[in-house]
């Protein structure tokens, strides 16, 4: 048996936990905005072509505002909170799907009181994310639920 090789059985330890899989920073960079965010890449498989991670923040923390040419598939697995996708902001909770299509402004904030995680799939190869510029955070400002969103921290 190869020992190189990850175990194709991962435990459970509870708590959101996994054997073998590493609890990290959400970003290493530190260049865009986040808060109280980890993230576990839970499969990375090169022959299906995408990531599945999940990431978890405390309450009151928030993931990047970003958008990108990659799409995602997100599960909530616990707790609840809100997302910002496009043009509105969704209450979020345990077994909510969300679709976060190409080139589409989103972010998730822990702001019911408790933890939000979620399970995100990605494509293995994808493009950088962007931030918005000074004038693209105004066009979302003008957007009354957005700013409400927004304005908390
Ligand atoms: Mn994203």
């Amino acid at each position: 048996m190869d020992i190189e090789q990850p175990s194709h059985f991962r435990p459970s330890k509870g708590d959101f936990r996994w054997e073998a899989v590493a609890h990290q920073p959400y970003k290493q960079d530190g260049s865009a905005p986040f808060k109280d965010i980890s993230r576990q890449v839970l499969f990375h498989e090169d022959s299906l072509g995408c990531e599945l991670r999940y990431f978890e923040m405390d309450a009151g923390g928030y993931s990047t505002l970003e958008r990108h040419e990659h799409s995602h598939a997100v599960m909530i697995l616990r707790g609840q909170g809100d997302c910002l996708l496009g043009d509105e902001v969704y209450p979020v909770k345990q077994f909510d799907l969300v679709t976060i299509p190409s080139w589409t402004w989103h972010q998730f904030r822990a702001t019911a009181g408790e933890p939000l995680g979620f399970l995100c799939m990605v494509n293995v190869v994808r493009d950088r994310p962007q931030l918005p510029t000074e004038e693209e955070f105004t066009r979302l400002m003008a957007t009354p639920a957005i700013a409400r969103f927004l304005e908390r921290s």
